[in-house]
């Protein structure tokens, strides 16, 4: 028995990083069945027959898993966000910080493009609102060895909106992968948008990163499973709060009395978060209770 972390797929074969080497895999045949197929990201157990072919049988429990894009057990989702070309519009970065949250994984906020713009105000807010913020430049190459430090021991996965670097950051973090950047995949032809493959790039000792820079929108479908009631519990800046509002049913929209808003009012919270909030709970009470769960 070996056990190892699944780093590809394709074709009907997965690929197993262990202890001793990449092992080419096959699923065991009831894996397909019961539909809980293996993804990339997966924690397995295999065995090797005389012919020196892998087989998984055990897949380990999931921390957490995607569809879109389609990977498992991620530790760090990093929003990889920019103040010039393009300016990241922070309701953005707030869609995704729901999702980490609901997911269990941690939010890591890489400010990049810092050769143009450091993005201070950004910065402020997201640390403010206790999220790890990481200033970079793909550019000049500030700030590479701290988001690799921050990455350490962990699966991570890079999203945001195109152009603000990811596929450059990547090249930094792995200079011999080559990720095609925004003039190239133009060239050759690779809409930003199609799905593609993901696989999970060794970034040193225990450390992987899933190349998924096609996924300006980390598996956004995930917010219909966000009742609007629970979507508070997902603004972490907003937890000291809770509880302590007028109306103990509070929506933290307008009522009187709510605390929310007026850390809001004070400062506390930053209003970008509060407005952030508003929008998905909207959206939020807009999907039909069939879609929800
Ligand atoms: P992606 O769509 O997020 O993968 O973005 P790309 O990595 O393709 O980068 C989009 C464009 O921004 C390319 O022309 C890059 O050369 C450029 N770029 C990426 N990072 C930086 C940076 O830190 N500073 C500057 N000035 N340009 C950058
Ligand atoms: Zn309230």
């Amino acid at each position: 028995m070996r056990e190892g972390v699944i780093v590809k797929a394709l074709s009907g074969f997965y690929y197993v990083r262990t202890g001793e080497g990449l092992l080419e895999c096959k699923a065991r045949g009831r894996f397909r069945l019961d539909g809980a197929s293996p993804l990339v990201g997966d924690r397995v157990q295999c065995s090797v027959d005389g012919q020196g072919r892998g087989r998984i049988d055990k897949l380990e429990e999931r921390r957490n898993w995607f569809i879109r894009p389609p990977v498992a057990n991620i530790d760090a989702l990093v929003f990889v966000a920019a103040n010039a070309l393009p300016v990241t519009d922070p309701f953005l970065i707030d869609r995704v910080s729901v999702i980490a949250e609901d997911a269990g994984c941690e939010l890591i906020i890489c400010l990049n493009k810092t050769d143009l713009d450091r993005g201070e105000a950004l910065r402020d807010i997201f640390t403010g609102a206790g999220f790890p913020v990481i200033q970079t430049s793909a550019e000049t190459g500030e700030g590479i060895d701290a988001l690799r430090e921050a990455l350490r021991g962990k699966i991570s996965a890079f999203t945001g909106n195109s152009g603000v670097g990811k596929s450059s950051l990547l090249n930094r973090l792995l200079p011999g992968l080559d990720a095609p950047t925004a003039g190239i995949s133009e060239k050759l032809g690779r809409g930003k948008h199609t799905t593609r493959h993901v696989e999970l790039f060794s970034l040193g000792e225990n450390s992987y990163i899933a190349d998924t820079p096609g996924f300006a929108s980390f598996e956004i479908e995930m917010m219909k499973r966000i009742p609007k009631e629970e979507l508070q519990y997902d603004f972490r800046d907003f937890a000291p709060y809770i509880g302590r509002c007028r109306f103990p049913d509070c929506t933290h929209r307008q009522e009187p009395g709510c605390a929310v808003t007026e850390a809001v009012a004070a400062g506390q919270i930053a209003r970008s978060r509060h407005a952030s909030y508003l929008r998905l709970y909207e959206q939020s009470a807009q999907f039909k209770d069939w879609e929800l769960k």
